[in-house]
């Protein structure tokens, strides 16, 4: 059997199960955006690693130096921001193509430098090794957080609303762009941008952390219809998600239109918006988004609700139920 018939999350499964008995209570292993590593009484690390590979998940060609230094520490701190933690260390390996230029290299290393500065997040190590053809880029990033403020993908409740932070698609549409080597239009370096130098939801994520409504969390890195499986999955519930109040920004919408692709594909199916995802007891809707529009000057977007049953979620639109063939990106299919 080949890796593409199983896929990315079959292979995990395939082994993700058997380490469970090595890990001891308050730990938590595979299956969430970090792992939890209890650090006192009161407060645990979290720690993922994000993989960028040249070819897979960047084109050397069209983005710079700086942007994929950038883009190589924001995946993973939008992992930390998922969990509510606050990131506070770096690892860095980097494997590298022999003819690569060391103005390159500056480039990448200050850009993740100056973003390691903003968030008083320092690199505490790393592996730089040869490659023999493509650039390869492993982050790591630790977090920490009080236990109590620590968001999984495990804690749904029905009833509770689906919501997420910011616009969806627009980084599918960027790469898009690029793929498809479109005309400059007024809003191409808008999206460009969001997708070449994605910013995490640092801030963001820790507030959310500490509100005791907010039940689970994740990030969106490979679009809703592929990561909302994921909370469902964990939290053994349904949901039902309504397409005309999926959060769409006038960019998307406007180059949509321009090249006649689908908006709600591009929202629904497309990877790399880094937003966050998450479920919020219904009672206390109206004040979250009050406050989080009084911190942080942005909406809370309700897309939906959770629902008793089995792991499906139904998609409504204009009060119809209609069937999603896309799903989100998976590398190996
Ligand atoms: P994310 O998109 O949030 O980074 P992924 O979808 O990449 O998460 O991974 C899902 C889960 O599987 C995570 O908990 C991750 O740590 C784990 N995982 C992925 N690949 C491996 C691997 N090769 N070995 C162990 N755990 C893995
Ligand atoms: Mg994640």
């Amino acid at each position: 059997m080949k890796i593409g018939e199983i896929g990315e999350f079959g292979f995990i499964k395939s082994f993700a199960h058997k380490y469970n008995h090595l890990i001891e209570e308050g730990n938590k292993g595979i299956g969430d955006d970090c792992a939890i590593l209890k650090l006192n009484e009161l407060e645990s690390y979290v720690v993922t690693t994000d993989l960028l590979v040249e070819e897979i998940h960047f084109l050397k060609n069209k983005i710079s130096a700086s942007q994929l230094g950038i883009k190589s520490l924001a995946v993973s701190l939008s992992d930390v921001a998922a969990m509510g933690a606050t990131p506070k260390f770096s690892f860095l390996s980097i494997s590298i193509p022999k003819d690569t230029d060391t103005e390159y290299l500056d480039q990448f290393m200050q850009a993740y430098l100056a973003l390691s500065e903003d968030l008083n997040c320092p690199l505490m190590g790393g592996d730089t090794t040869k490659s023999p053809d493509k650039l390869m880029i492993n982050v790591v990033v630790i977090g920490q957080a009080k236990k109590e403020n620590i968001k999984t993908r495990a804690s749904a409740q029905s009833g509770d609303l689906i919501c997420c932070t910011g616009t969806l698609g627009d980084s599918a549409a960027g790469l898009n762009l690029i793929l498809e080597n479109r005309e400059i239009t007024v809003y191409s370096n808008y999206l460009l941008n969001k997708h070449l130098q994605p910013k995490a939801r640092t801030q963001e994520g820790i507030w959310l952390g500490e509100k005791s409504c907010v039940h689970a969390l994740m990030d969106i890195s490979d679009g809703i219809s592929s990561d909302l499986k994921h909370i469902l999955e964990q939290s053994k519930k349904s949901a039902i998600i309504d397409i005309k109040s999926i959060p769409k920004s006038k960019e998307l919408i406007e180059t949509c239109n321009h090249f006649q692709w689908s908006s709600d594909d591009l929202a629904i199916s497309g990877g790399e918006d880094y937003e966050l995802l998450f479920t919020v007891k219904k009672s206390e809707i109206t004040l979250l988004q009050k406050q989080y529009k009084e911190e942080f000057g942005e909406d809370i977007s309700v897309i939906g609700e959770i629902t008793e049953g089995e792991q499906s979620i139904k998609w409504l639109k204009k009060g119809e139920e209609v069937n999603l063939e896309k799903i989100g990106f998976n590398h190996f299919q």
